[in-house]
């Protein structure tokens, strides 16, 4: 059998040697992720909670076969019946203007600056800005770069000039201090993802809302990790009663193909006017077509709703667990299917159970080095949660005698 970690370590940078784990996929099933050795996985990751109807659900392969008949690249200069219902889709769903699509998130933050930039020369060319969180992940390309606030991912490289304002989560004092400096806009995730998995408070949410909107300032919200359902509605700011001016979307979007993109209010629905903007690939028909089967399964067929019952009882037993070991876990955090557990003691041990449980057929994710990240499909059910929280008990509870 072909040896996959020597042929990997020597023709891929080792961009992610850190974190890959040595198992080559060959198949996926639903929850689960098969191996070359034929082991059964659980799958609490969805490939960075892309996955989010589980893998080769029936209705995805019957569209990925139809689609894939029929056509799967036309570029943006014919009219792309996917793509366009897609957007009628999401625009319906969320605050009823345009959609821009990209391949990922990252190309969806650089749409986001230009259209900021847009905003500014048609109607606030006295503002100057973009109000970031610290810790936010916004993406890894360049312009991407500047609005991620985490130094070991931003590193040295060379940045875009466009001006930014970094502020502490939840500190309304700090957030005034920004609006008061007149910024063009305020980008957010609503549960903080790749920093560890912070839900900003209802409460502050609300708070940038109106402070947005008094002074023009534009509030836009990357619902990139958080978006499809992850959280328990279709996009995680519904919860907070708040309604942005912009939505930053990809990751689960496209039922497992590379699709992102911007939403915009209906106000600000033209100020990409032609040719500020374009890309070959996107959007991609076939990923389309996909993503508009996702909506059919998380909204028609009531995956949504169905998950919010499994998310709810996922987050009883971890609370329960984190009662009974105070001492090893420190906190519970996140929102539906978008879960934390912050680990306290040797910040090795977060790795060790993500390894331990490897071997299990469990995967997880570790972010932050101390924090273990569950980002389930929204098919996880309560046998698959009882499966999860048993085995991870008993590996949590040997870290003490190791
Ligand atoms: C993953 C992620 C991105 C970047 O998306 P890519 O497709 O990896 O470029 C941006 N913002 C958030 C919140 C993300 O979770």
């Amino acid at each position: 059998m072909e040896n996959w970690a020597e042929l990997d370590r020597r023709y891929l940078m080792p961009t992610y040697a850190n974190l890959k784990l040595p198992i080559a996929i060959t198949k996926g099933e639903g929850n689960y992720l098969y191996d070359t050795e034929g082991k059964a996985y659980l799958d609490l990751f969805t490939g960075l909670a892309v996955n989010v109807v589980g893998h080769s659900h029936p209705k995805i392969v019957k569209t990925l076969k139809e689609q894939g008949e029929r056509f799967l690249h036309i570029s943006n200069i014919y009219l792309n019946p996917p793509a366009i219902r897609l957007a009628e889709r999401l625009s319906n769903s969320t605050i009823g203007g345009k959609v821009f699509f990209t391949n990922s998130g990252a190309e969806a933050s650089e749409a986001a600056i230009k259209f900021i930039h847009k905003y500014q020369q048609k109607a606030a060319r006295d503002r100057e800005g973009i109000v970031v969180l610290k810790k936010g992940f916004h993406g890894r390309t360049l312009g991407a770069l500047k609005l991620t606030r985490q130094p070991g991912v931003y590193q040295d490289f060379p940045l875009p000039s466009y001006k930014i304002i970094e502020i502490e989560p939840e500190n309304i004092a700090d957030l005034e201090e920004a609006i008061a400096k007149r910024p063009l806009a305020v980008l957010m995730e609503p549960v903080l993802g790749s920093a560890g998995i912070y839900p900003l408070s209802d409460a502050y949410l609300q708070k940038v809302q109106e402070l947005c909107k008094e002074h023009g300032v534009l509030l836009c919200m990357d619902e990139i990790q958080t978006g499809m359902g992850r959280t328990g509605t279709l996009f995680a700011y519904e919860q907070a009663g708040i309604e942005p001016d912009l939505i930053l979307f990809a990751k689960g979007v496209g039922g497992g193909l590379p699709l992102g993109g911007i939403i915009s209010k209906p106000a600000l629905s033209d100020l990409f006017a032609p040719g500020d903007h374009g890309t070959t690939f996107a959007p991609s028909p076939l990923s389309s077509a996909l993503g508009n089967t996702v909506l059919e399964i998380l909204l028609d067929d009531g995956l949504l709703e169905k998950s919010r019952e499994v998310s709810a009882y996922l987050r009883e037993e971890l609370t329960a667990l984190k009662e009974s070991y105070s001492d090893l876990i420190v906190d519970i955090r996140g929102k539906g299917f978008m879960a934390g557990i912050v680990l306290n003691g040797n910040p090795e041990n977060a790795k060790k159970l993500r390894a331990n449980l490897l071997n299990e057929g469990i995967l997880i994710d570790v972010t932050q080095k101390t924090i273990i990240r569950l980002l389930p499909p929204l098919t996880l059910t309560k046998e698959d949660v009882d499966l999860f929280i048993k085995t991870f008990k008993e590996h949590l509870l040997s870290l003490n005698e190791g």
